[in-house]
């Protein structure tokens, strides 16, 4: 029996998600220690200290269930955002979030506009649900959302737009923001994937929190598990109008968020001087990290967030080869990407082992040219 046969047509050929190498598996494959890992746009500095002292406090509660309205967590962040605590949903990860949007408001044969070389998962979950996505090319490896707002028919239910943007690390402007709004009907779905927010420092990025609510319906998404530190325990959430976020609960699993990963959350949000200084090394290691590679010959993509898309050639090779180096990065041919890697900024001293076998590499390809 073919147990393909059994499950609907759309998911015959839908592929897994390819997450970065963890470290464990690279050191096991090929028997080495001490390695790096770039390749998941995680926080080089761990997570809060404040997050770790207040997960401590709340191990021995672990029988317990959760609590399924993340009450304290939700009321903190209601506060920080300045939203009403009923426009708040959270999530196992941001990652819950996008899919519980698609399941609530994409049916089968709908369709879901979202650019070319954006987040793997919008496609990957319109699909799974029988979707159609309607992919626009990037323009200069931004979201062109001019043509965004031209793909929309009246078949489409969902746009996707993640600023900044993943793998590309480029965001849209607050002026292309404006006319994108616009330009789309009022009752198509605008998910405003903000995973990597508050790395971004321009003042040209919108502030899509303050068009919750307003004419459109705009769902912004943002998460725990990158500038907070906190990938490992999955933790994410939704701002949208309150009917909007009263909907997507009704598909939420009862528990979906655990006792730590709220705990955790909750005092990471306290914590400004763990994201100030992670801001910080980020600033400083994107700065130091986009010379070297420019100055070894590599293009970087200009990024506003806490990784970099640079184009080597060989993707695929240079991978490997820095794997062997004990380095992880992240290759994107997934992303329609074969010529790039994508690189998250690490520490200083994890930056410079990233450039230290990048030049080892280059020597070494150059003693192969000659001889
Ligand atoms: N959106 C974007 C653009 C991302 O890059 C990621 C993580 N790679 C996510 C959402 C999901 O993150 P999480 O589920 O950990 O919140």
């Amino acid at each position: 029996m073919n147990v393909k046969n059994l499950v609907r047509p759309w998911l015959r050929t839908l592929e897994a998600y390819p997450p970065g190498k963890p470290i464990d598996e690279l050191e096991r494959e090929y028997g080495i220690t001490d390695s790096i890992k770039l390749a998941s746009n995680e926080n080089p500095l761990g997570p809060s200290p404040k997050a770790l002292a207040a997960l401590q406090g709340a191990l021995a509660d672990v029988h317990r269930y959760p609590d399924g309205s993340c009450y304290h967590l939700k009321r903190a962040l209601a506060r920080t955002l300045r939203v009403s605590p009923e426009s708040l949903l959270f999530g196992n990860g941001s990652n819950e979030i996008i899919e519980l949007v698609v399941r609530t408001f994409l049916h089968a044969g709908e369709e879901a506009v979202m650019a070319d070389q954006a987040f793997v998962i919008y496609r990957m979950l319109v699909q799974a649900q029988g979707g159609k996505s309607l992919i626009v090319p990037l323009r200069n490896f931004t979201h062109d959302l001019e043509a965004m707002a031209e793909a929309i028919t009246p078949a489409t239910r969902l746009v996707f737009i993640a600023n900044p943007n993943n793998p590309t690390g480029t965001i849209v402007f607050n002026d292309q923001w404006r006319d994108f709004l616009a330009a789309v009907p009022r009752d198509v779905v605008i998910v405003m994937d903000e995973a990597y927010a508050e790395y971004v420092e321009d003042p040209r990025y919108p502030d899509a929190l303050a068009d919750v609510g307003g004419d459109h319906l705009v769902i912004v998404l943002r998460t725990f598990s990158k500038i907070y530190g906190l990938a490992g325990l999955r933790i994410g959430y939704g701002v949208a109008y309150p009917p909007v976020i009263e909907l997507l609960n009704r598909l939420r699993a009862p528990f979906n968020v655990n006792t730590l990963a709220q705990v955790a959350a909750l005092a990471a949000l306290g914590d400004d001087a763990h994201v100030e200084r992670t801001r910080q090394v980020n600033r400083e290691g994107m700065a130091t990290l986009r010379a070297a590679l420019v100055g070894l010959g590599y293009e970087c993509v200009p990024s506003w967030a806490n990784f970099l898309l640079v184009r080597v050639g060989d993707a695929a090779a240079l991978y490997d080869a820095l794997l062997r180096q004990g380095v992880i990065v992240r290759p994107v041919p997934v992303y329609g990407f074969p010529e790039h890697l994508r690189v998250t900024i690490g520490t200083a001293p994890e930056n410079a082992r990233l450039i230290e076998a990048l030049t080892r590499l280059r020597g070494a390809e150059a003693r192969g040219g000659a001889g």
